[in-house]
């Protein structure tokens, strides 16, 4: 079995200006060093990435995007580009995040054009998939997270597939302070390995599959002991850096 990469993504969301997002880079820096292992990736708005691309290129913290379009390049008002995120160097795109479905009507069908387009590019995708409250009390939850991972992976090839994360996050886990319990991720995540493994068996064994949803320093390492878990997306507790890095270091 191939090994599987380790990840620590935190997701600021709509946090920091470029002023408070140089600061933190700098204070992250100082307390992750060199570490190898988790790979540390930083999601920050499309603002700040370019004051973040001079801290971090040639550190092991990795630069990713929250959203991008589907679109190469034209007329769309508002809209940012796989290409304008390579150029400043982002690795990773986050992309169908619960908070842009649920609130930008983001669909399964625009999520995988947006998948095809970041693979096109060569950045990484973090498709984020999860159930709310009422579809997992309805007993729900698998086939609606196997659902958005058949649309958002439709028609891709092995050799594609290879190159996708996950991240399982429960929209009822999310802010809320509430975690999934690690056995709950655990099956959810083993669910979407064994969904992607229908397309392709060697791409599934070998995908990083994150969690997501008040993922914290104190609850990580449970986390991680799971067979499926591979590494956490970290909203609300990646916004402080030395909280961040002990998070990492915990993992
Ligand atoms: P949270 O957010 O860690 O603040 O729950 C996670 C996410 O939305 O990616």
């Amino acid at each position: 079995m191939p090994e599987r990469r380790q990840i620590i993504a935190g997701n600021w969301k709509m946090h920091k200006t470029v002023a408070e997002a140089s600061y933190y880079a700098v204070e992250l820096l100082e307390r992750v060093g060199a570490v190898g292992s988790p790979e540390i990736v930083v999601c920050a708005p499309f603002t700040a990435l370019a004051a973040l691309k001079d801290e971090l290129e040639e550190s092991v913290v990795h630069l990713g995007a929250q959203n991008m379009s589907w679109a190469a390049e034209g007329a769309y008002t508002g809209e940012i580009s796989a290409r304008m995120l390579k150029e400043l160097a982002c690795t990773y795109v986050i992309l169908g995040h619960s908070e842009r479905r649920e609130l930008m009507h983001e669909t399964d069908e625009e999520i995988a054009r947006k998948v095809k387009a970041a693979l096109e590019a060569e950045l990484t995708p973090i498709l984020c998939v999860g159930e709310n409250l009422r579809q997992r009390e309805e007993g729900r939850a698998s086939d609606v997270v196997r659902g958005q991972v058949e649309q958002d992976l439709a028609g891709l090839g092995e050799e594609e597939l290879r190159r996708i994360v996950i991240a399982y996050e429960p929209i009822w886990a999310i802010g809320t302070g509430k975690t999934a319990s690690s056995q709950d991720a655990q099956e959810m995540c083993a669910d979407i390995r064994w969904t992607v493994a229908q397309m392709s068996g060697s791409a599934a064994s070998g995908m990083s599959i994150l969690y997501g949803g008040s993922v914290k320093p104190e609850n990580i390492a449970e986390l991680m002991r799971k067979p499926d878990i591979d590494g956490a997306l970290v909203g609300g507790a990646s916004l402080d850096p030395a909280g961040f890095a002990t998070l990492v270091e915990n993992a």
